[in-house]
């Protein structure tokens, strides 16, 4: 056997739920512990152990992504009304990401991962569209009023002291309607800008970022203002010397350049841009599956996981006996990307070699035709061999072995990268 690879850092490891969960566990064994000495700080999310310690566990494993700096992350449950009991919770506890989220202060990017034999709805994304969604405030946190008779609805800031500071005229009603008031916190837009101008740089790729700030002058003038001062002082020369761009615009050309790009950049959204946009994509560049998503704090902290969610219906099937083909790519990815970005920060090459290989071992095998069942319909490759669940990870795992028999000097790994 080969040498196993020394990871410098301990990895935070957050387990979660359902089918997730059991593939989790099963990547882990056979795709990273086989190959890494490393040393993974473990906190099990399961829904009943976030019951059992009153959620302090969620807390937990947020301050130490705060402390380690990169962790990898299953997917979870966010109980409802049907899972408190289904489970005998005490409550439902708030959902783990949105928690985690709040901890680190941090914004979540989607990327598709792009296979030749997956072709995407729009025939030029060659590269894949990340998308950075703010996760607070405006319609997300608003207040609404029906209006049933004639009067007037106004705008009132009152001081702290209770005097009146500004007061507008929304709408002098005549006839019955509605309206809608919504907020959005300077330092919440300067954290999203900031986590944004990281990850373009932590990943050497432009970003784009658009609003209708021609209509909404002083609310979307805000977001416009403070990156472009955040940009300003404290980013444009490392994205000069880093060679990628910082590009505003409206939102509207913003759509329209997409459309006709090839990928490849990291698209910035507004909380409702980002919730409708995020979607499009996904389905514009096939499944579920394939949708990694990355948890950025405004400093630089990394939580990997997959964009979908625990994948119940297939648990079912699995806790029955019953054969499965769950697609697990998104979830190799959580412990690739963390891997990866845990290899950047130590400055160990051959960690960051063994995450890329793991993830080209995959594509070869997509893209050689054996893929999970949620694939077939929408590959390109003629006979597809659709594979259960197991036998995909077991596949996995060949094709790696294979890529590192392949590698003469797997024994001295921090040769691998030229
Ligand atoms: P889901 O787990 O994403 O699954 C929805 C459907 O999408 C599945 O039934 C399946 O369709 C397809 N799908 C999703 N991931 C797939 C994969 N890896 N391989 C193959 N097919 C896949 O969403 P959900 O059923 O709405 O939510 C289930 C639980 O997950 C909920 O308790 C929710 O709270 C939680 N959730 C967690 C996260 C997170 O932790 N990040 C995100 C979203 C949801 P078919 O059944 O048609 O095969
Ligand atoms: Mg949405």
């Amino acid at each position: 056997m080969h040498n196993k690879i020394k990871v410098k850092t301990p990895l935070v490891e957050i387990d979660g739920d359902e089918m997730t969960r059991v593939i989790w566990a099963k990547i882990k064994e056979q795709l990273v512990l086989p190959y890494l000495d490393i040393q993974l700080d473990y906190y099990d999310l399961h829904v009943q152990n976030r019951d059992k310690t009153d959620d302090q566990i969620t807390f937990d494993s947020a301050e130490a992504i705060k402390k380690f700096g990169v962790g990898t992350k299953c997917a979870t449950i966010t109980p409802n009304a049907a899972r408190v009991k289904e489970y005998g919770l005490k409550k439902q506890w708030s959902s783990p990401n949105g928690s985690i989220r709040a901890a680190l202060d941090g914004t979540v990017f989607r990327t598709p991962i792009v296979l030749k034999n997956i072709p995407p709805a729009v025939k030029n994304w060659v590269k894949p569209i990340t998308i950075a969604r703010h996760a607070y405030g405006d319609m997300y946190k608003n207040v609404e009023m029906r209006i049933a008779d004639p009067g007037k609805v106004e705008l009132v800031y009152t001081g702290a002291d209770g005097k009146e500071i500004d007061r507008k005229l929304v709408q002098e009603f005549k006839s019955p309607g509605i309206v809608r008031g919504t907020h959005n916190l300077d330092k919440s837009i300067r954290s999203f800008a900031r986590s944004c101008f990281e990850y373009a740089l932590a990943e050497k790729q432009s970003l784009w970022f658009g609003t209708k700030d021609t209509i909404s002058k002083t609310y979307h003038g805000r977001f416009r203002d403070i990156w472009a001062d955040t940009y300003e002082k404290e980013y444009a020369a490392r994205f000069e010397k880093a060679g990628i761009e910082y590009f505003y615009t409206l939102i509207d050309d913003i759509v329209a350049r997409v459309m006709k790009s090839d990928g490849g950049m990291i698209w910035a959204c507004l909380n409702y841009d980002g919730d409708v946009l995020s979607d499009m994509l996904a389905s514009g560049f096939g499944s579920l599956g394939l949708m990694t998503s990355v948890l950025v704090s405004p400093d630089g902290k990394y939580e990997y996981e997959a964009a979908h969610g625990t994948v119940t219906k297939h648990y079912y099937k699995h806790l029955k006996g019953e054969e499965t083909s769950t697609n697990s790519v998104a979830s190799i990815y959580a412990w690739t990307g963390a891997i990866r970005r845990r290899g950047l920060l130590d400055g160990t090459p051959d960690v960051v070699a063994f995450a890329d290989h793991l993830d080209a071992a995959i594509i070869d095998l997509i893209e050689g035709g054996t893929m999970t069942k949620d694939l077939v319909g929408l590959t390109s490759t003629k006979n597809p061999k659709a594979v259960s669940t197991w036998q995909f990870l077991d596949e996995v795992r060949h094709a790696l072995e294979q890529r590192i028999f392949k590698l003469e000097k797997w024994r001295e790994p921090t040769e691998w990268m030229e």
